[in-house]
């Protein structure tokens, strides 16, 4: 791994190592907790990374030691050029990872596969498609099927991105976690954000603590099997004993990994967020566009990095309908 410089230490000597750059605002979905039912206004074309710019910012990042990047979005596969995005950054020395809404995933798999990358996340909030249409407010849950069926022949496990919402589709616990009795794959709960826009309560979160005593109700507690996180892991590792594939939760909200967080992100419209909830951002890109060097920028960035979810370090904050207010909405940020 490189050696991390300064500029990516935090005030808690965290190292930031992960970089995820969202690629695009654009999304061929509508997720309702994602993005508002009427949009988010766009930036403007001329606003955002050029392939060229998104390449160059992330060189910077990775000579001061990032050693990951996750390209996200908005949906990422909608990007026009995003086959010249990927091959430049595949030069990289850096491990590449994607998180898609799968729906173009099968058009560009031939490319990613012939790059090395297979570390591909996909998001699948139900597995019944009128509900996954309901989700989405879009109809592509067979399209994302056949393509995680696809990809499941190709790599060793694909990763499930499953956003949980009670009354939606917590129902939907055990089947998911059924899938991984003979199935590659990795289900990743992940509990419900709240971001503008996007109607988020506390009645609607499904916490970490309800998921697994569904699943230590359904199955044998002695069954419910954890497993060793990764260092830096923001997922809780588990899976059903004499399963094959495993599942994980992301309890963002009850239960926060703030302690070992390694991430960043890049915003599409070049501002660093040095938080997922932070609503606080750093202009980058202007400043590389005006010649400036931007290192002392992403230093400051980083060292105004709050201990806590961007500052919001007790539910009661959280739950304050303000605070999300001021942060853009997900499909914004890049999840
Ligand atoms: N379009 C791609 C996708 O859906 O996978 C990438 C971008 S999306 C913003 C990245 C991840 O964020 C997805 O897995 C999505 O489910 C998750 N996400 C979006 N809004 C969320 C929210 N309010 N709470 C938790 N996860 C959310
Ligand atoms: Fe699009 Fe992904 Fe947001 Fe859904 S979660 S609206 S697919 S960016």
């Amino acid at each position: 791994m490189n050696t991390v410089s300064n500029i990516l230490i935090d005030s808690f000597k965290r190292k930031h190592t992960y970089l995820r750059i969202s690629l695009t605002e654009k999304c061929n979905l509508r997720c309702t907790y994602c993005m508002p039912a009427t949009g988010i206004p766009l930036a403007p074309r001329a606003h955002l990374m050029t392939a060229n710019e998104v390449y160059e910012i992330a060189k910077l990042f990775v000579m001061h030691g990032v050693s990951k990047i996750r390209l996200t979005g908005g949906e990422p596969l909608v990007r026009k050029d995003f086959e010249e995005v990927i091959r430049k950054l595949a030069t990289l020395n850096v491990e590449i990872a994607i998180t898609t809404n799968g729906i173009l995933l099968e058009r560009y798999l031939p490319l990613l596969l012939e790059l090395g990358i297979t570390n591909i996340t996909i998001s699948i909030d139900s597995l019944d498609a009128e509900k996954n249409q309901q989700i989405t407010r879009r109809d592509y849950f067979e399209t994302v099927w056949n393509t995680i069926k696809k990809l499941q022949t190709i790599v060793n496990e694909v990763k499930l991105n499953v956003v949980l919402m009670k009354g939606i589709n917590d129902n939907e616990i055990i089947n998911f976690v059924e899938l991984t009795r003979f199935e590659n794959v990795k289900i990743r709960f992940i509990e419900f954000m709240p971001f503008d826009g996007n109607e988020w309560n506390t009645e609607k979160l499904v916490k970490q603590t309800e998921i697994l005593e569904r699943l230590n109700t359904h199955f044998n507690t002695s069954q419910v099997i954890r497993i060793t996180d990764a260092p830096n892991d923001t997922s809780r590792n588990f899976k059903i004993q004499g399963f094959r594939g495993h599942f994980a939760i992301i309890s963002s909200v009850t239960n926060p990994f703030c302690d070992t967080c390694n991430r960043i992100r890049l915003t599409a419209d070049g501002k660093l967020k040095n938080c997922l909830f932070s609503s606080s951002e750093s202009e980058l890109l202007n400043d590389y566009r005006n010649g400036l060097d931007i290192t002392s920028k992403i230093k400051l960035a980083m060292l105004g990095k709050h201990k806590y979810r961007g500052g919001m370090d007790t539910m009661a904050k959280l739950e304050d309908p303000k605070l999300h207010s001021n942060n853009r909405s997900m499909i914004a940020i890049g999840g």
